[in-house]
């Protein structure tokens, strides 16, 4: 993690250059660290389609963008992840 987030972060998402950046406090479980990275990535899908992502951030565009990667995420082992595919 960026020293200035510190480990009270969860992780963050970092746009100065292209692609954007997703950190993840590696201080985290499992399930927290996978949140992260999906909470993160509706941060970017955003930035993608609005370049416009810190008026945007936590917004009800956000969470309806949040709810849709959410449920488009599946663990279900590395055999089935291979066989997923985003849209
Ligand atoms: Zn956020």
């Amino acid at each position: 993690m960026p020293k200035e987030h510190g480990d009270k972060c969860d992780g963050v998402i970092i746009f100065d250059k292209s692609p954007a950046l997703i950190w993840v406090n590696a201080n985290r479980s499992r399930s927290t660290m996978i949140y992260t990275v999906l909470h993160e990535y509706a941060h970017a899908i955003l930035e993608d389609r609005h370049r416009d992502w810190k008026s945007l951030e936590h917004s009800d565009p956000w969470y309806r963008v949040l709810g849709i990667v959410e449920r488009r995420y599946f663990d279900g082992g590395e055999k089935e992840s291979r066989a997923y595919r985003v849209r």
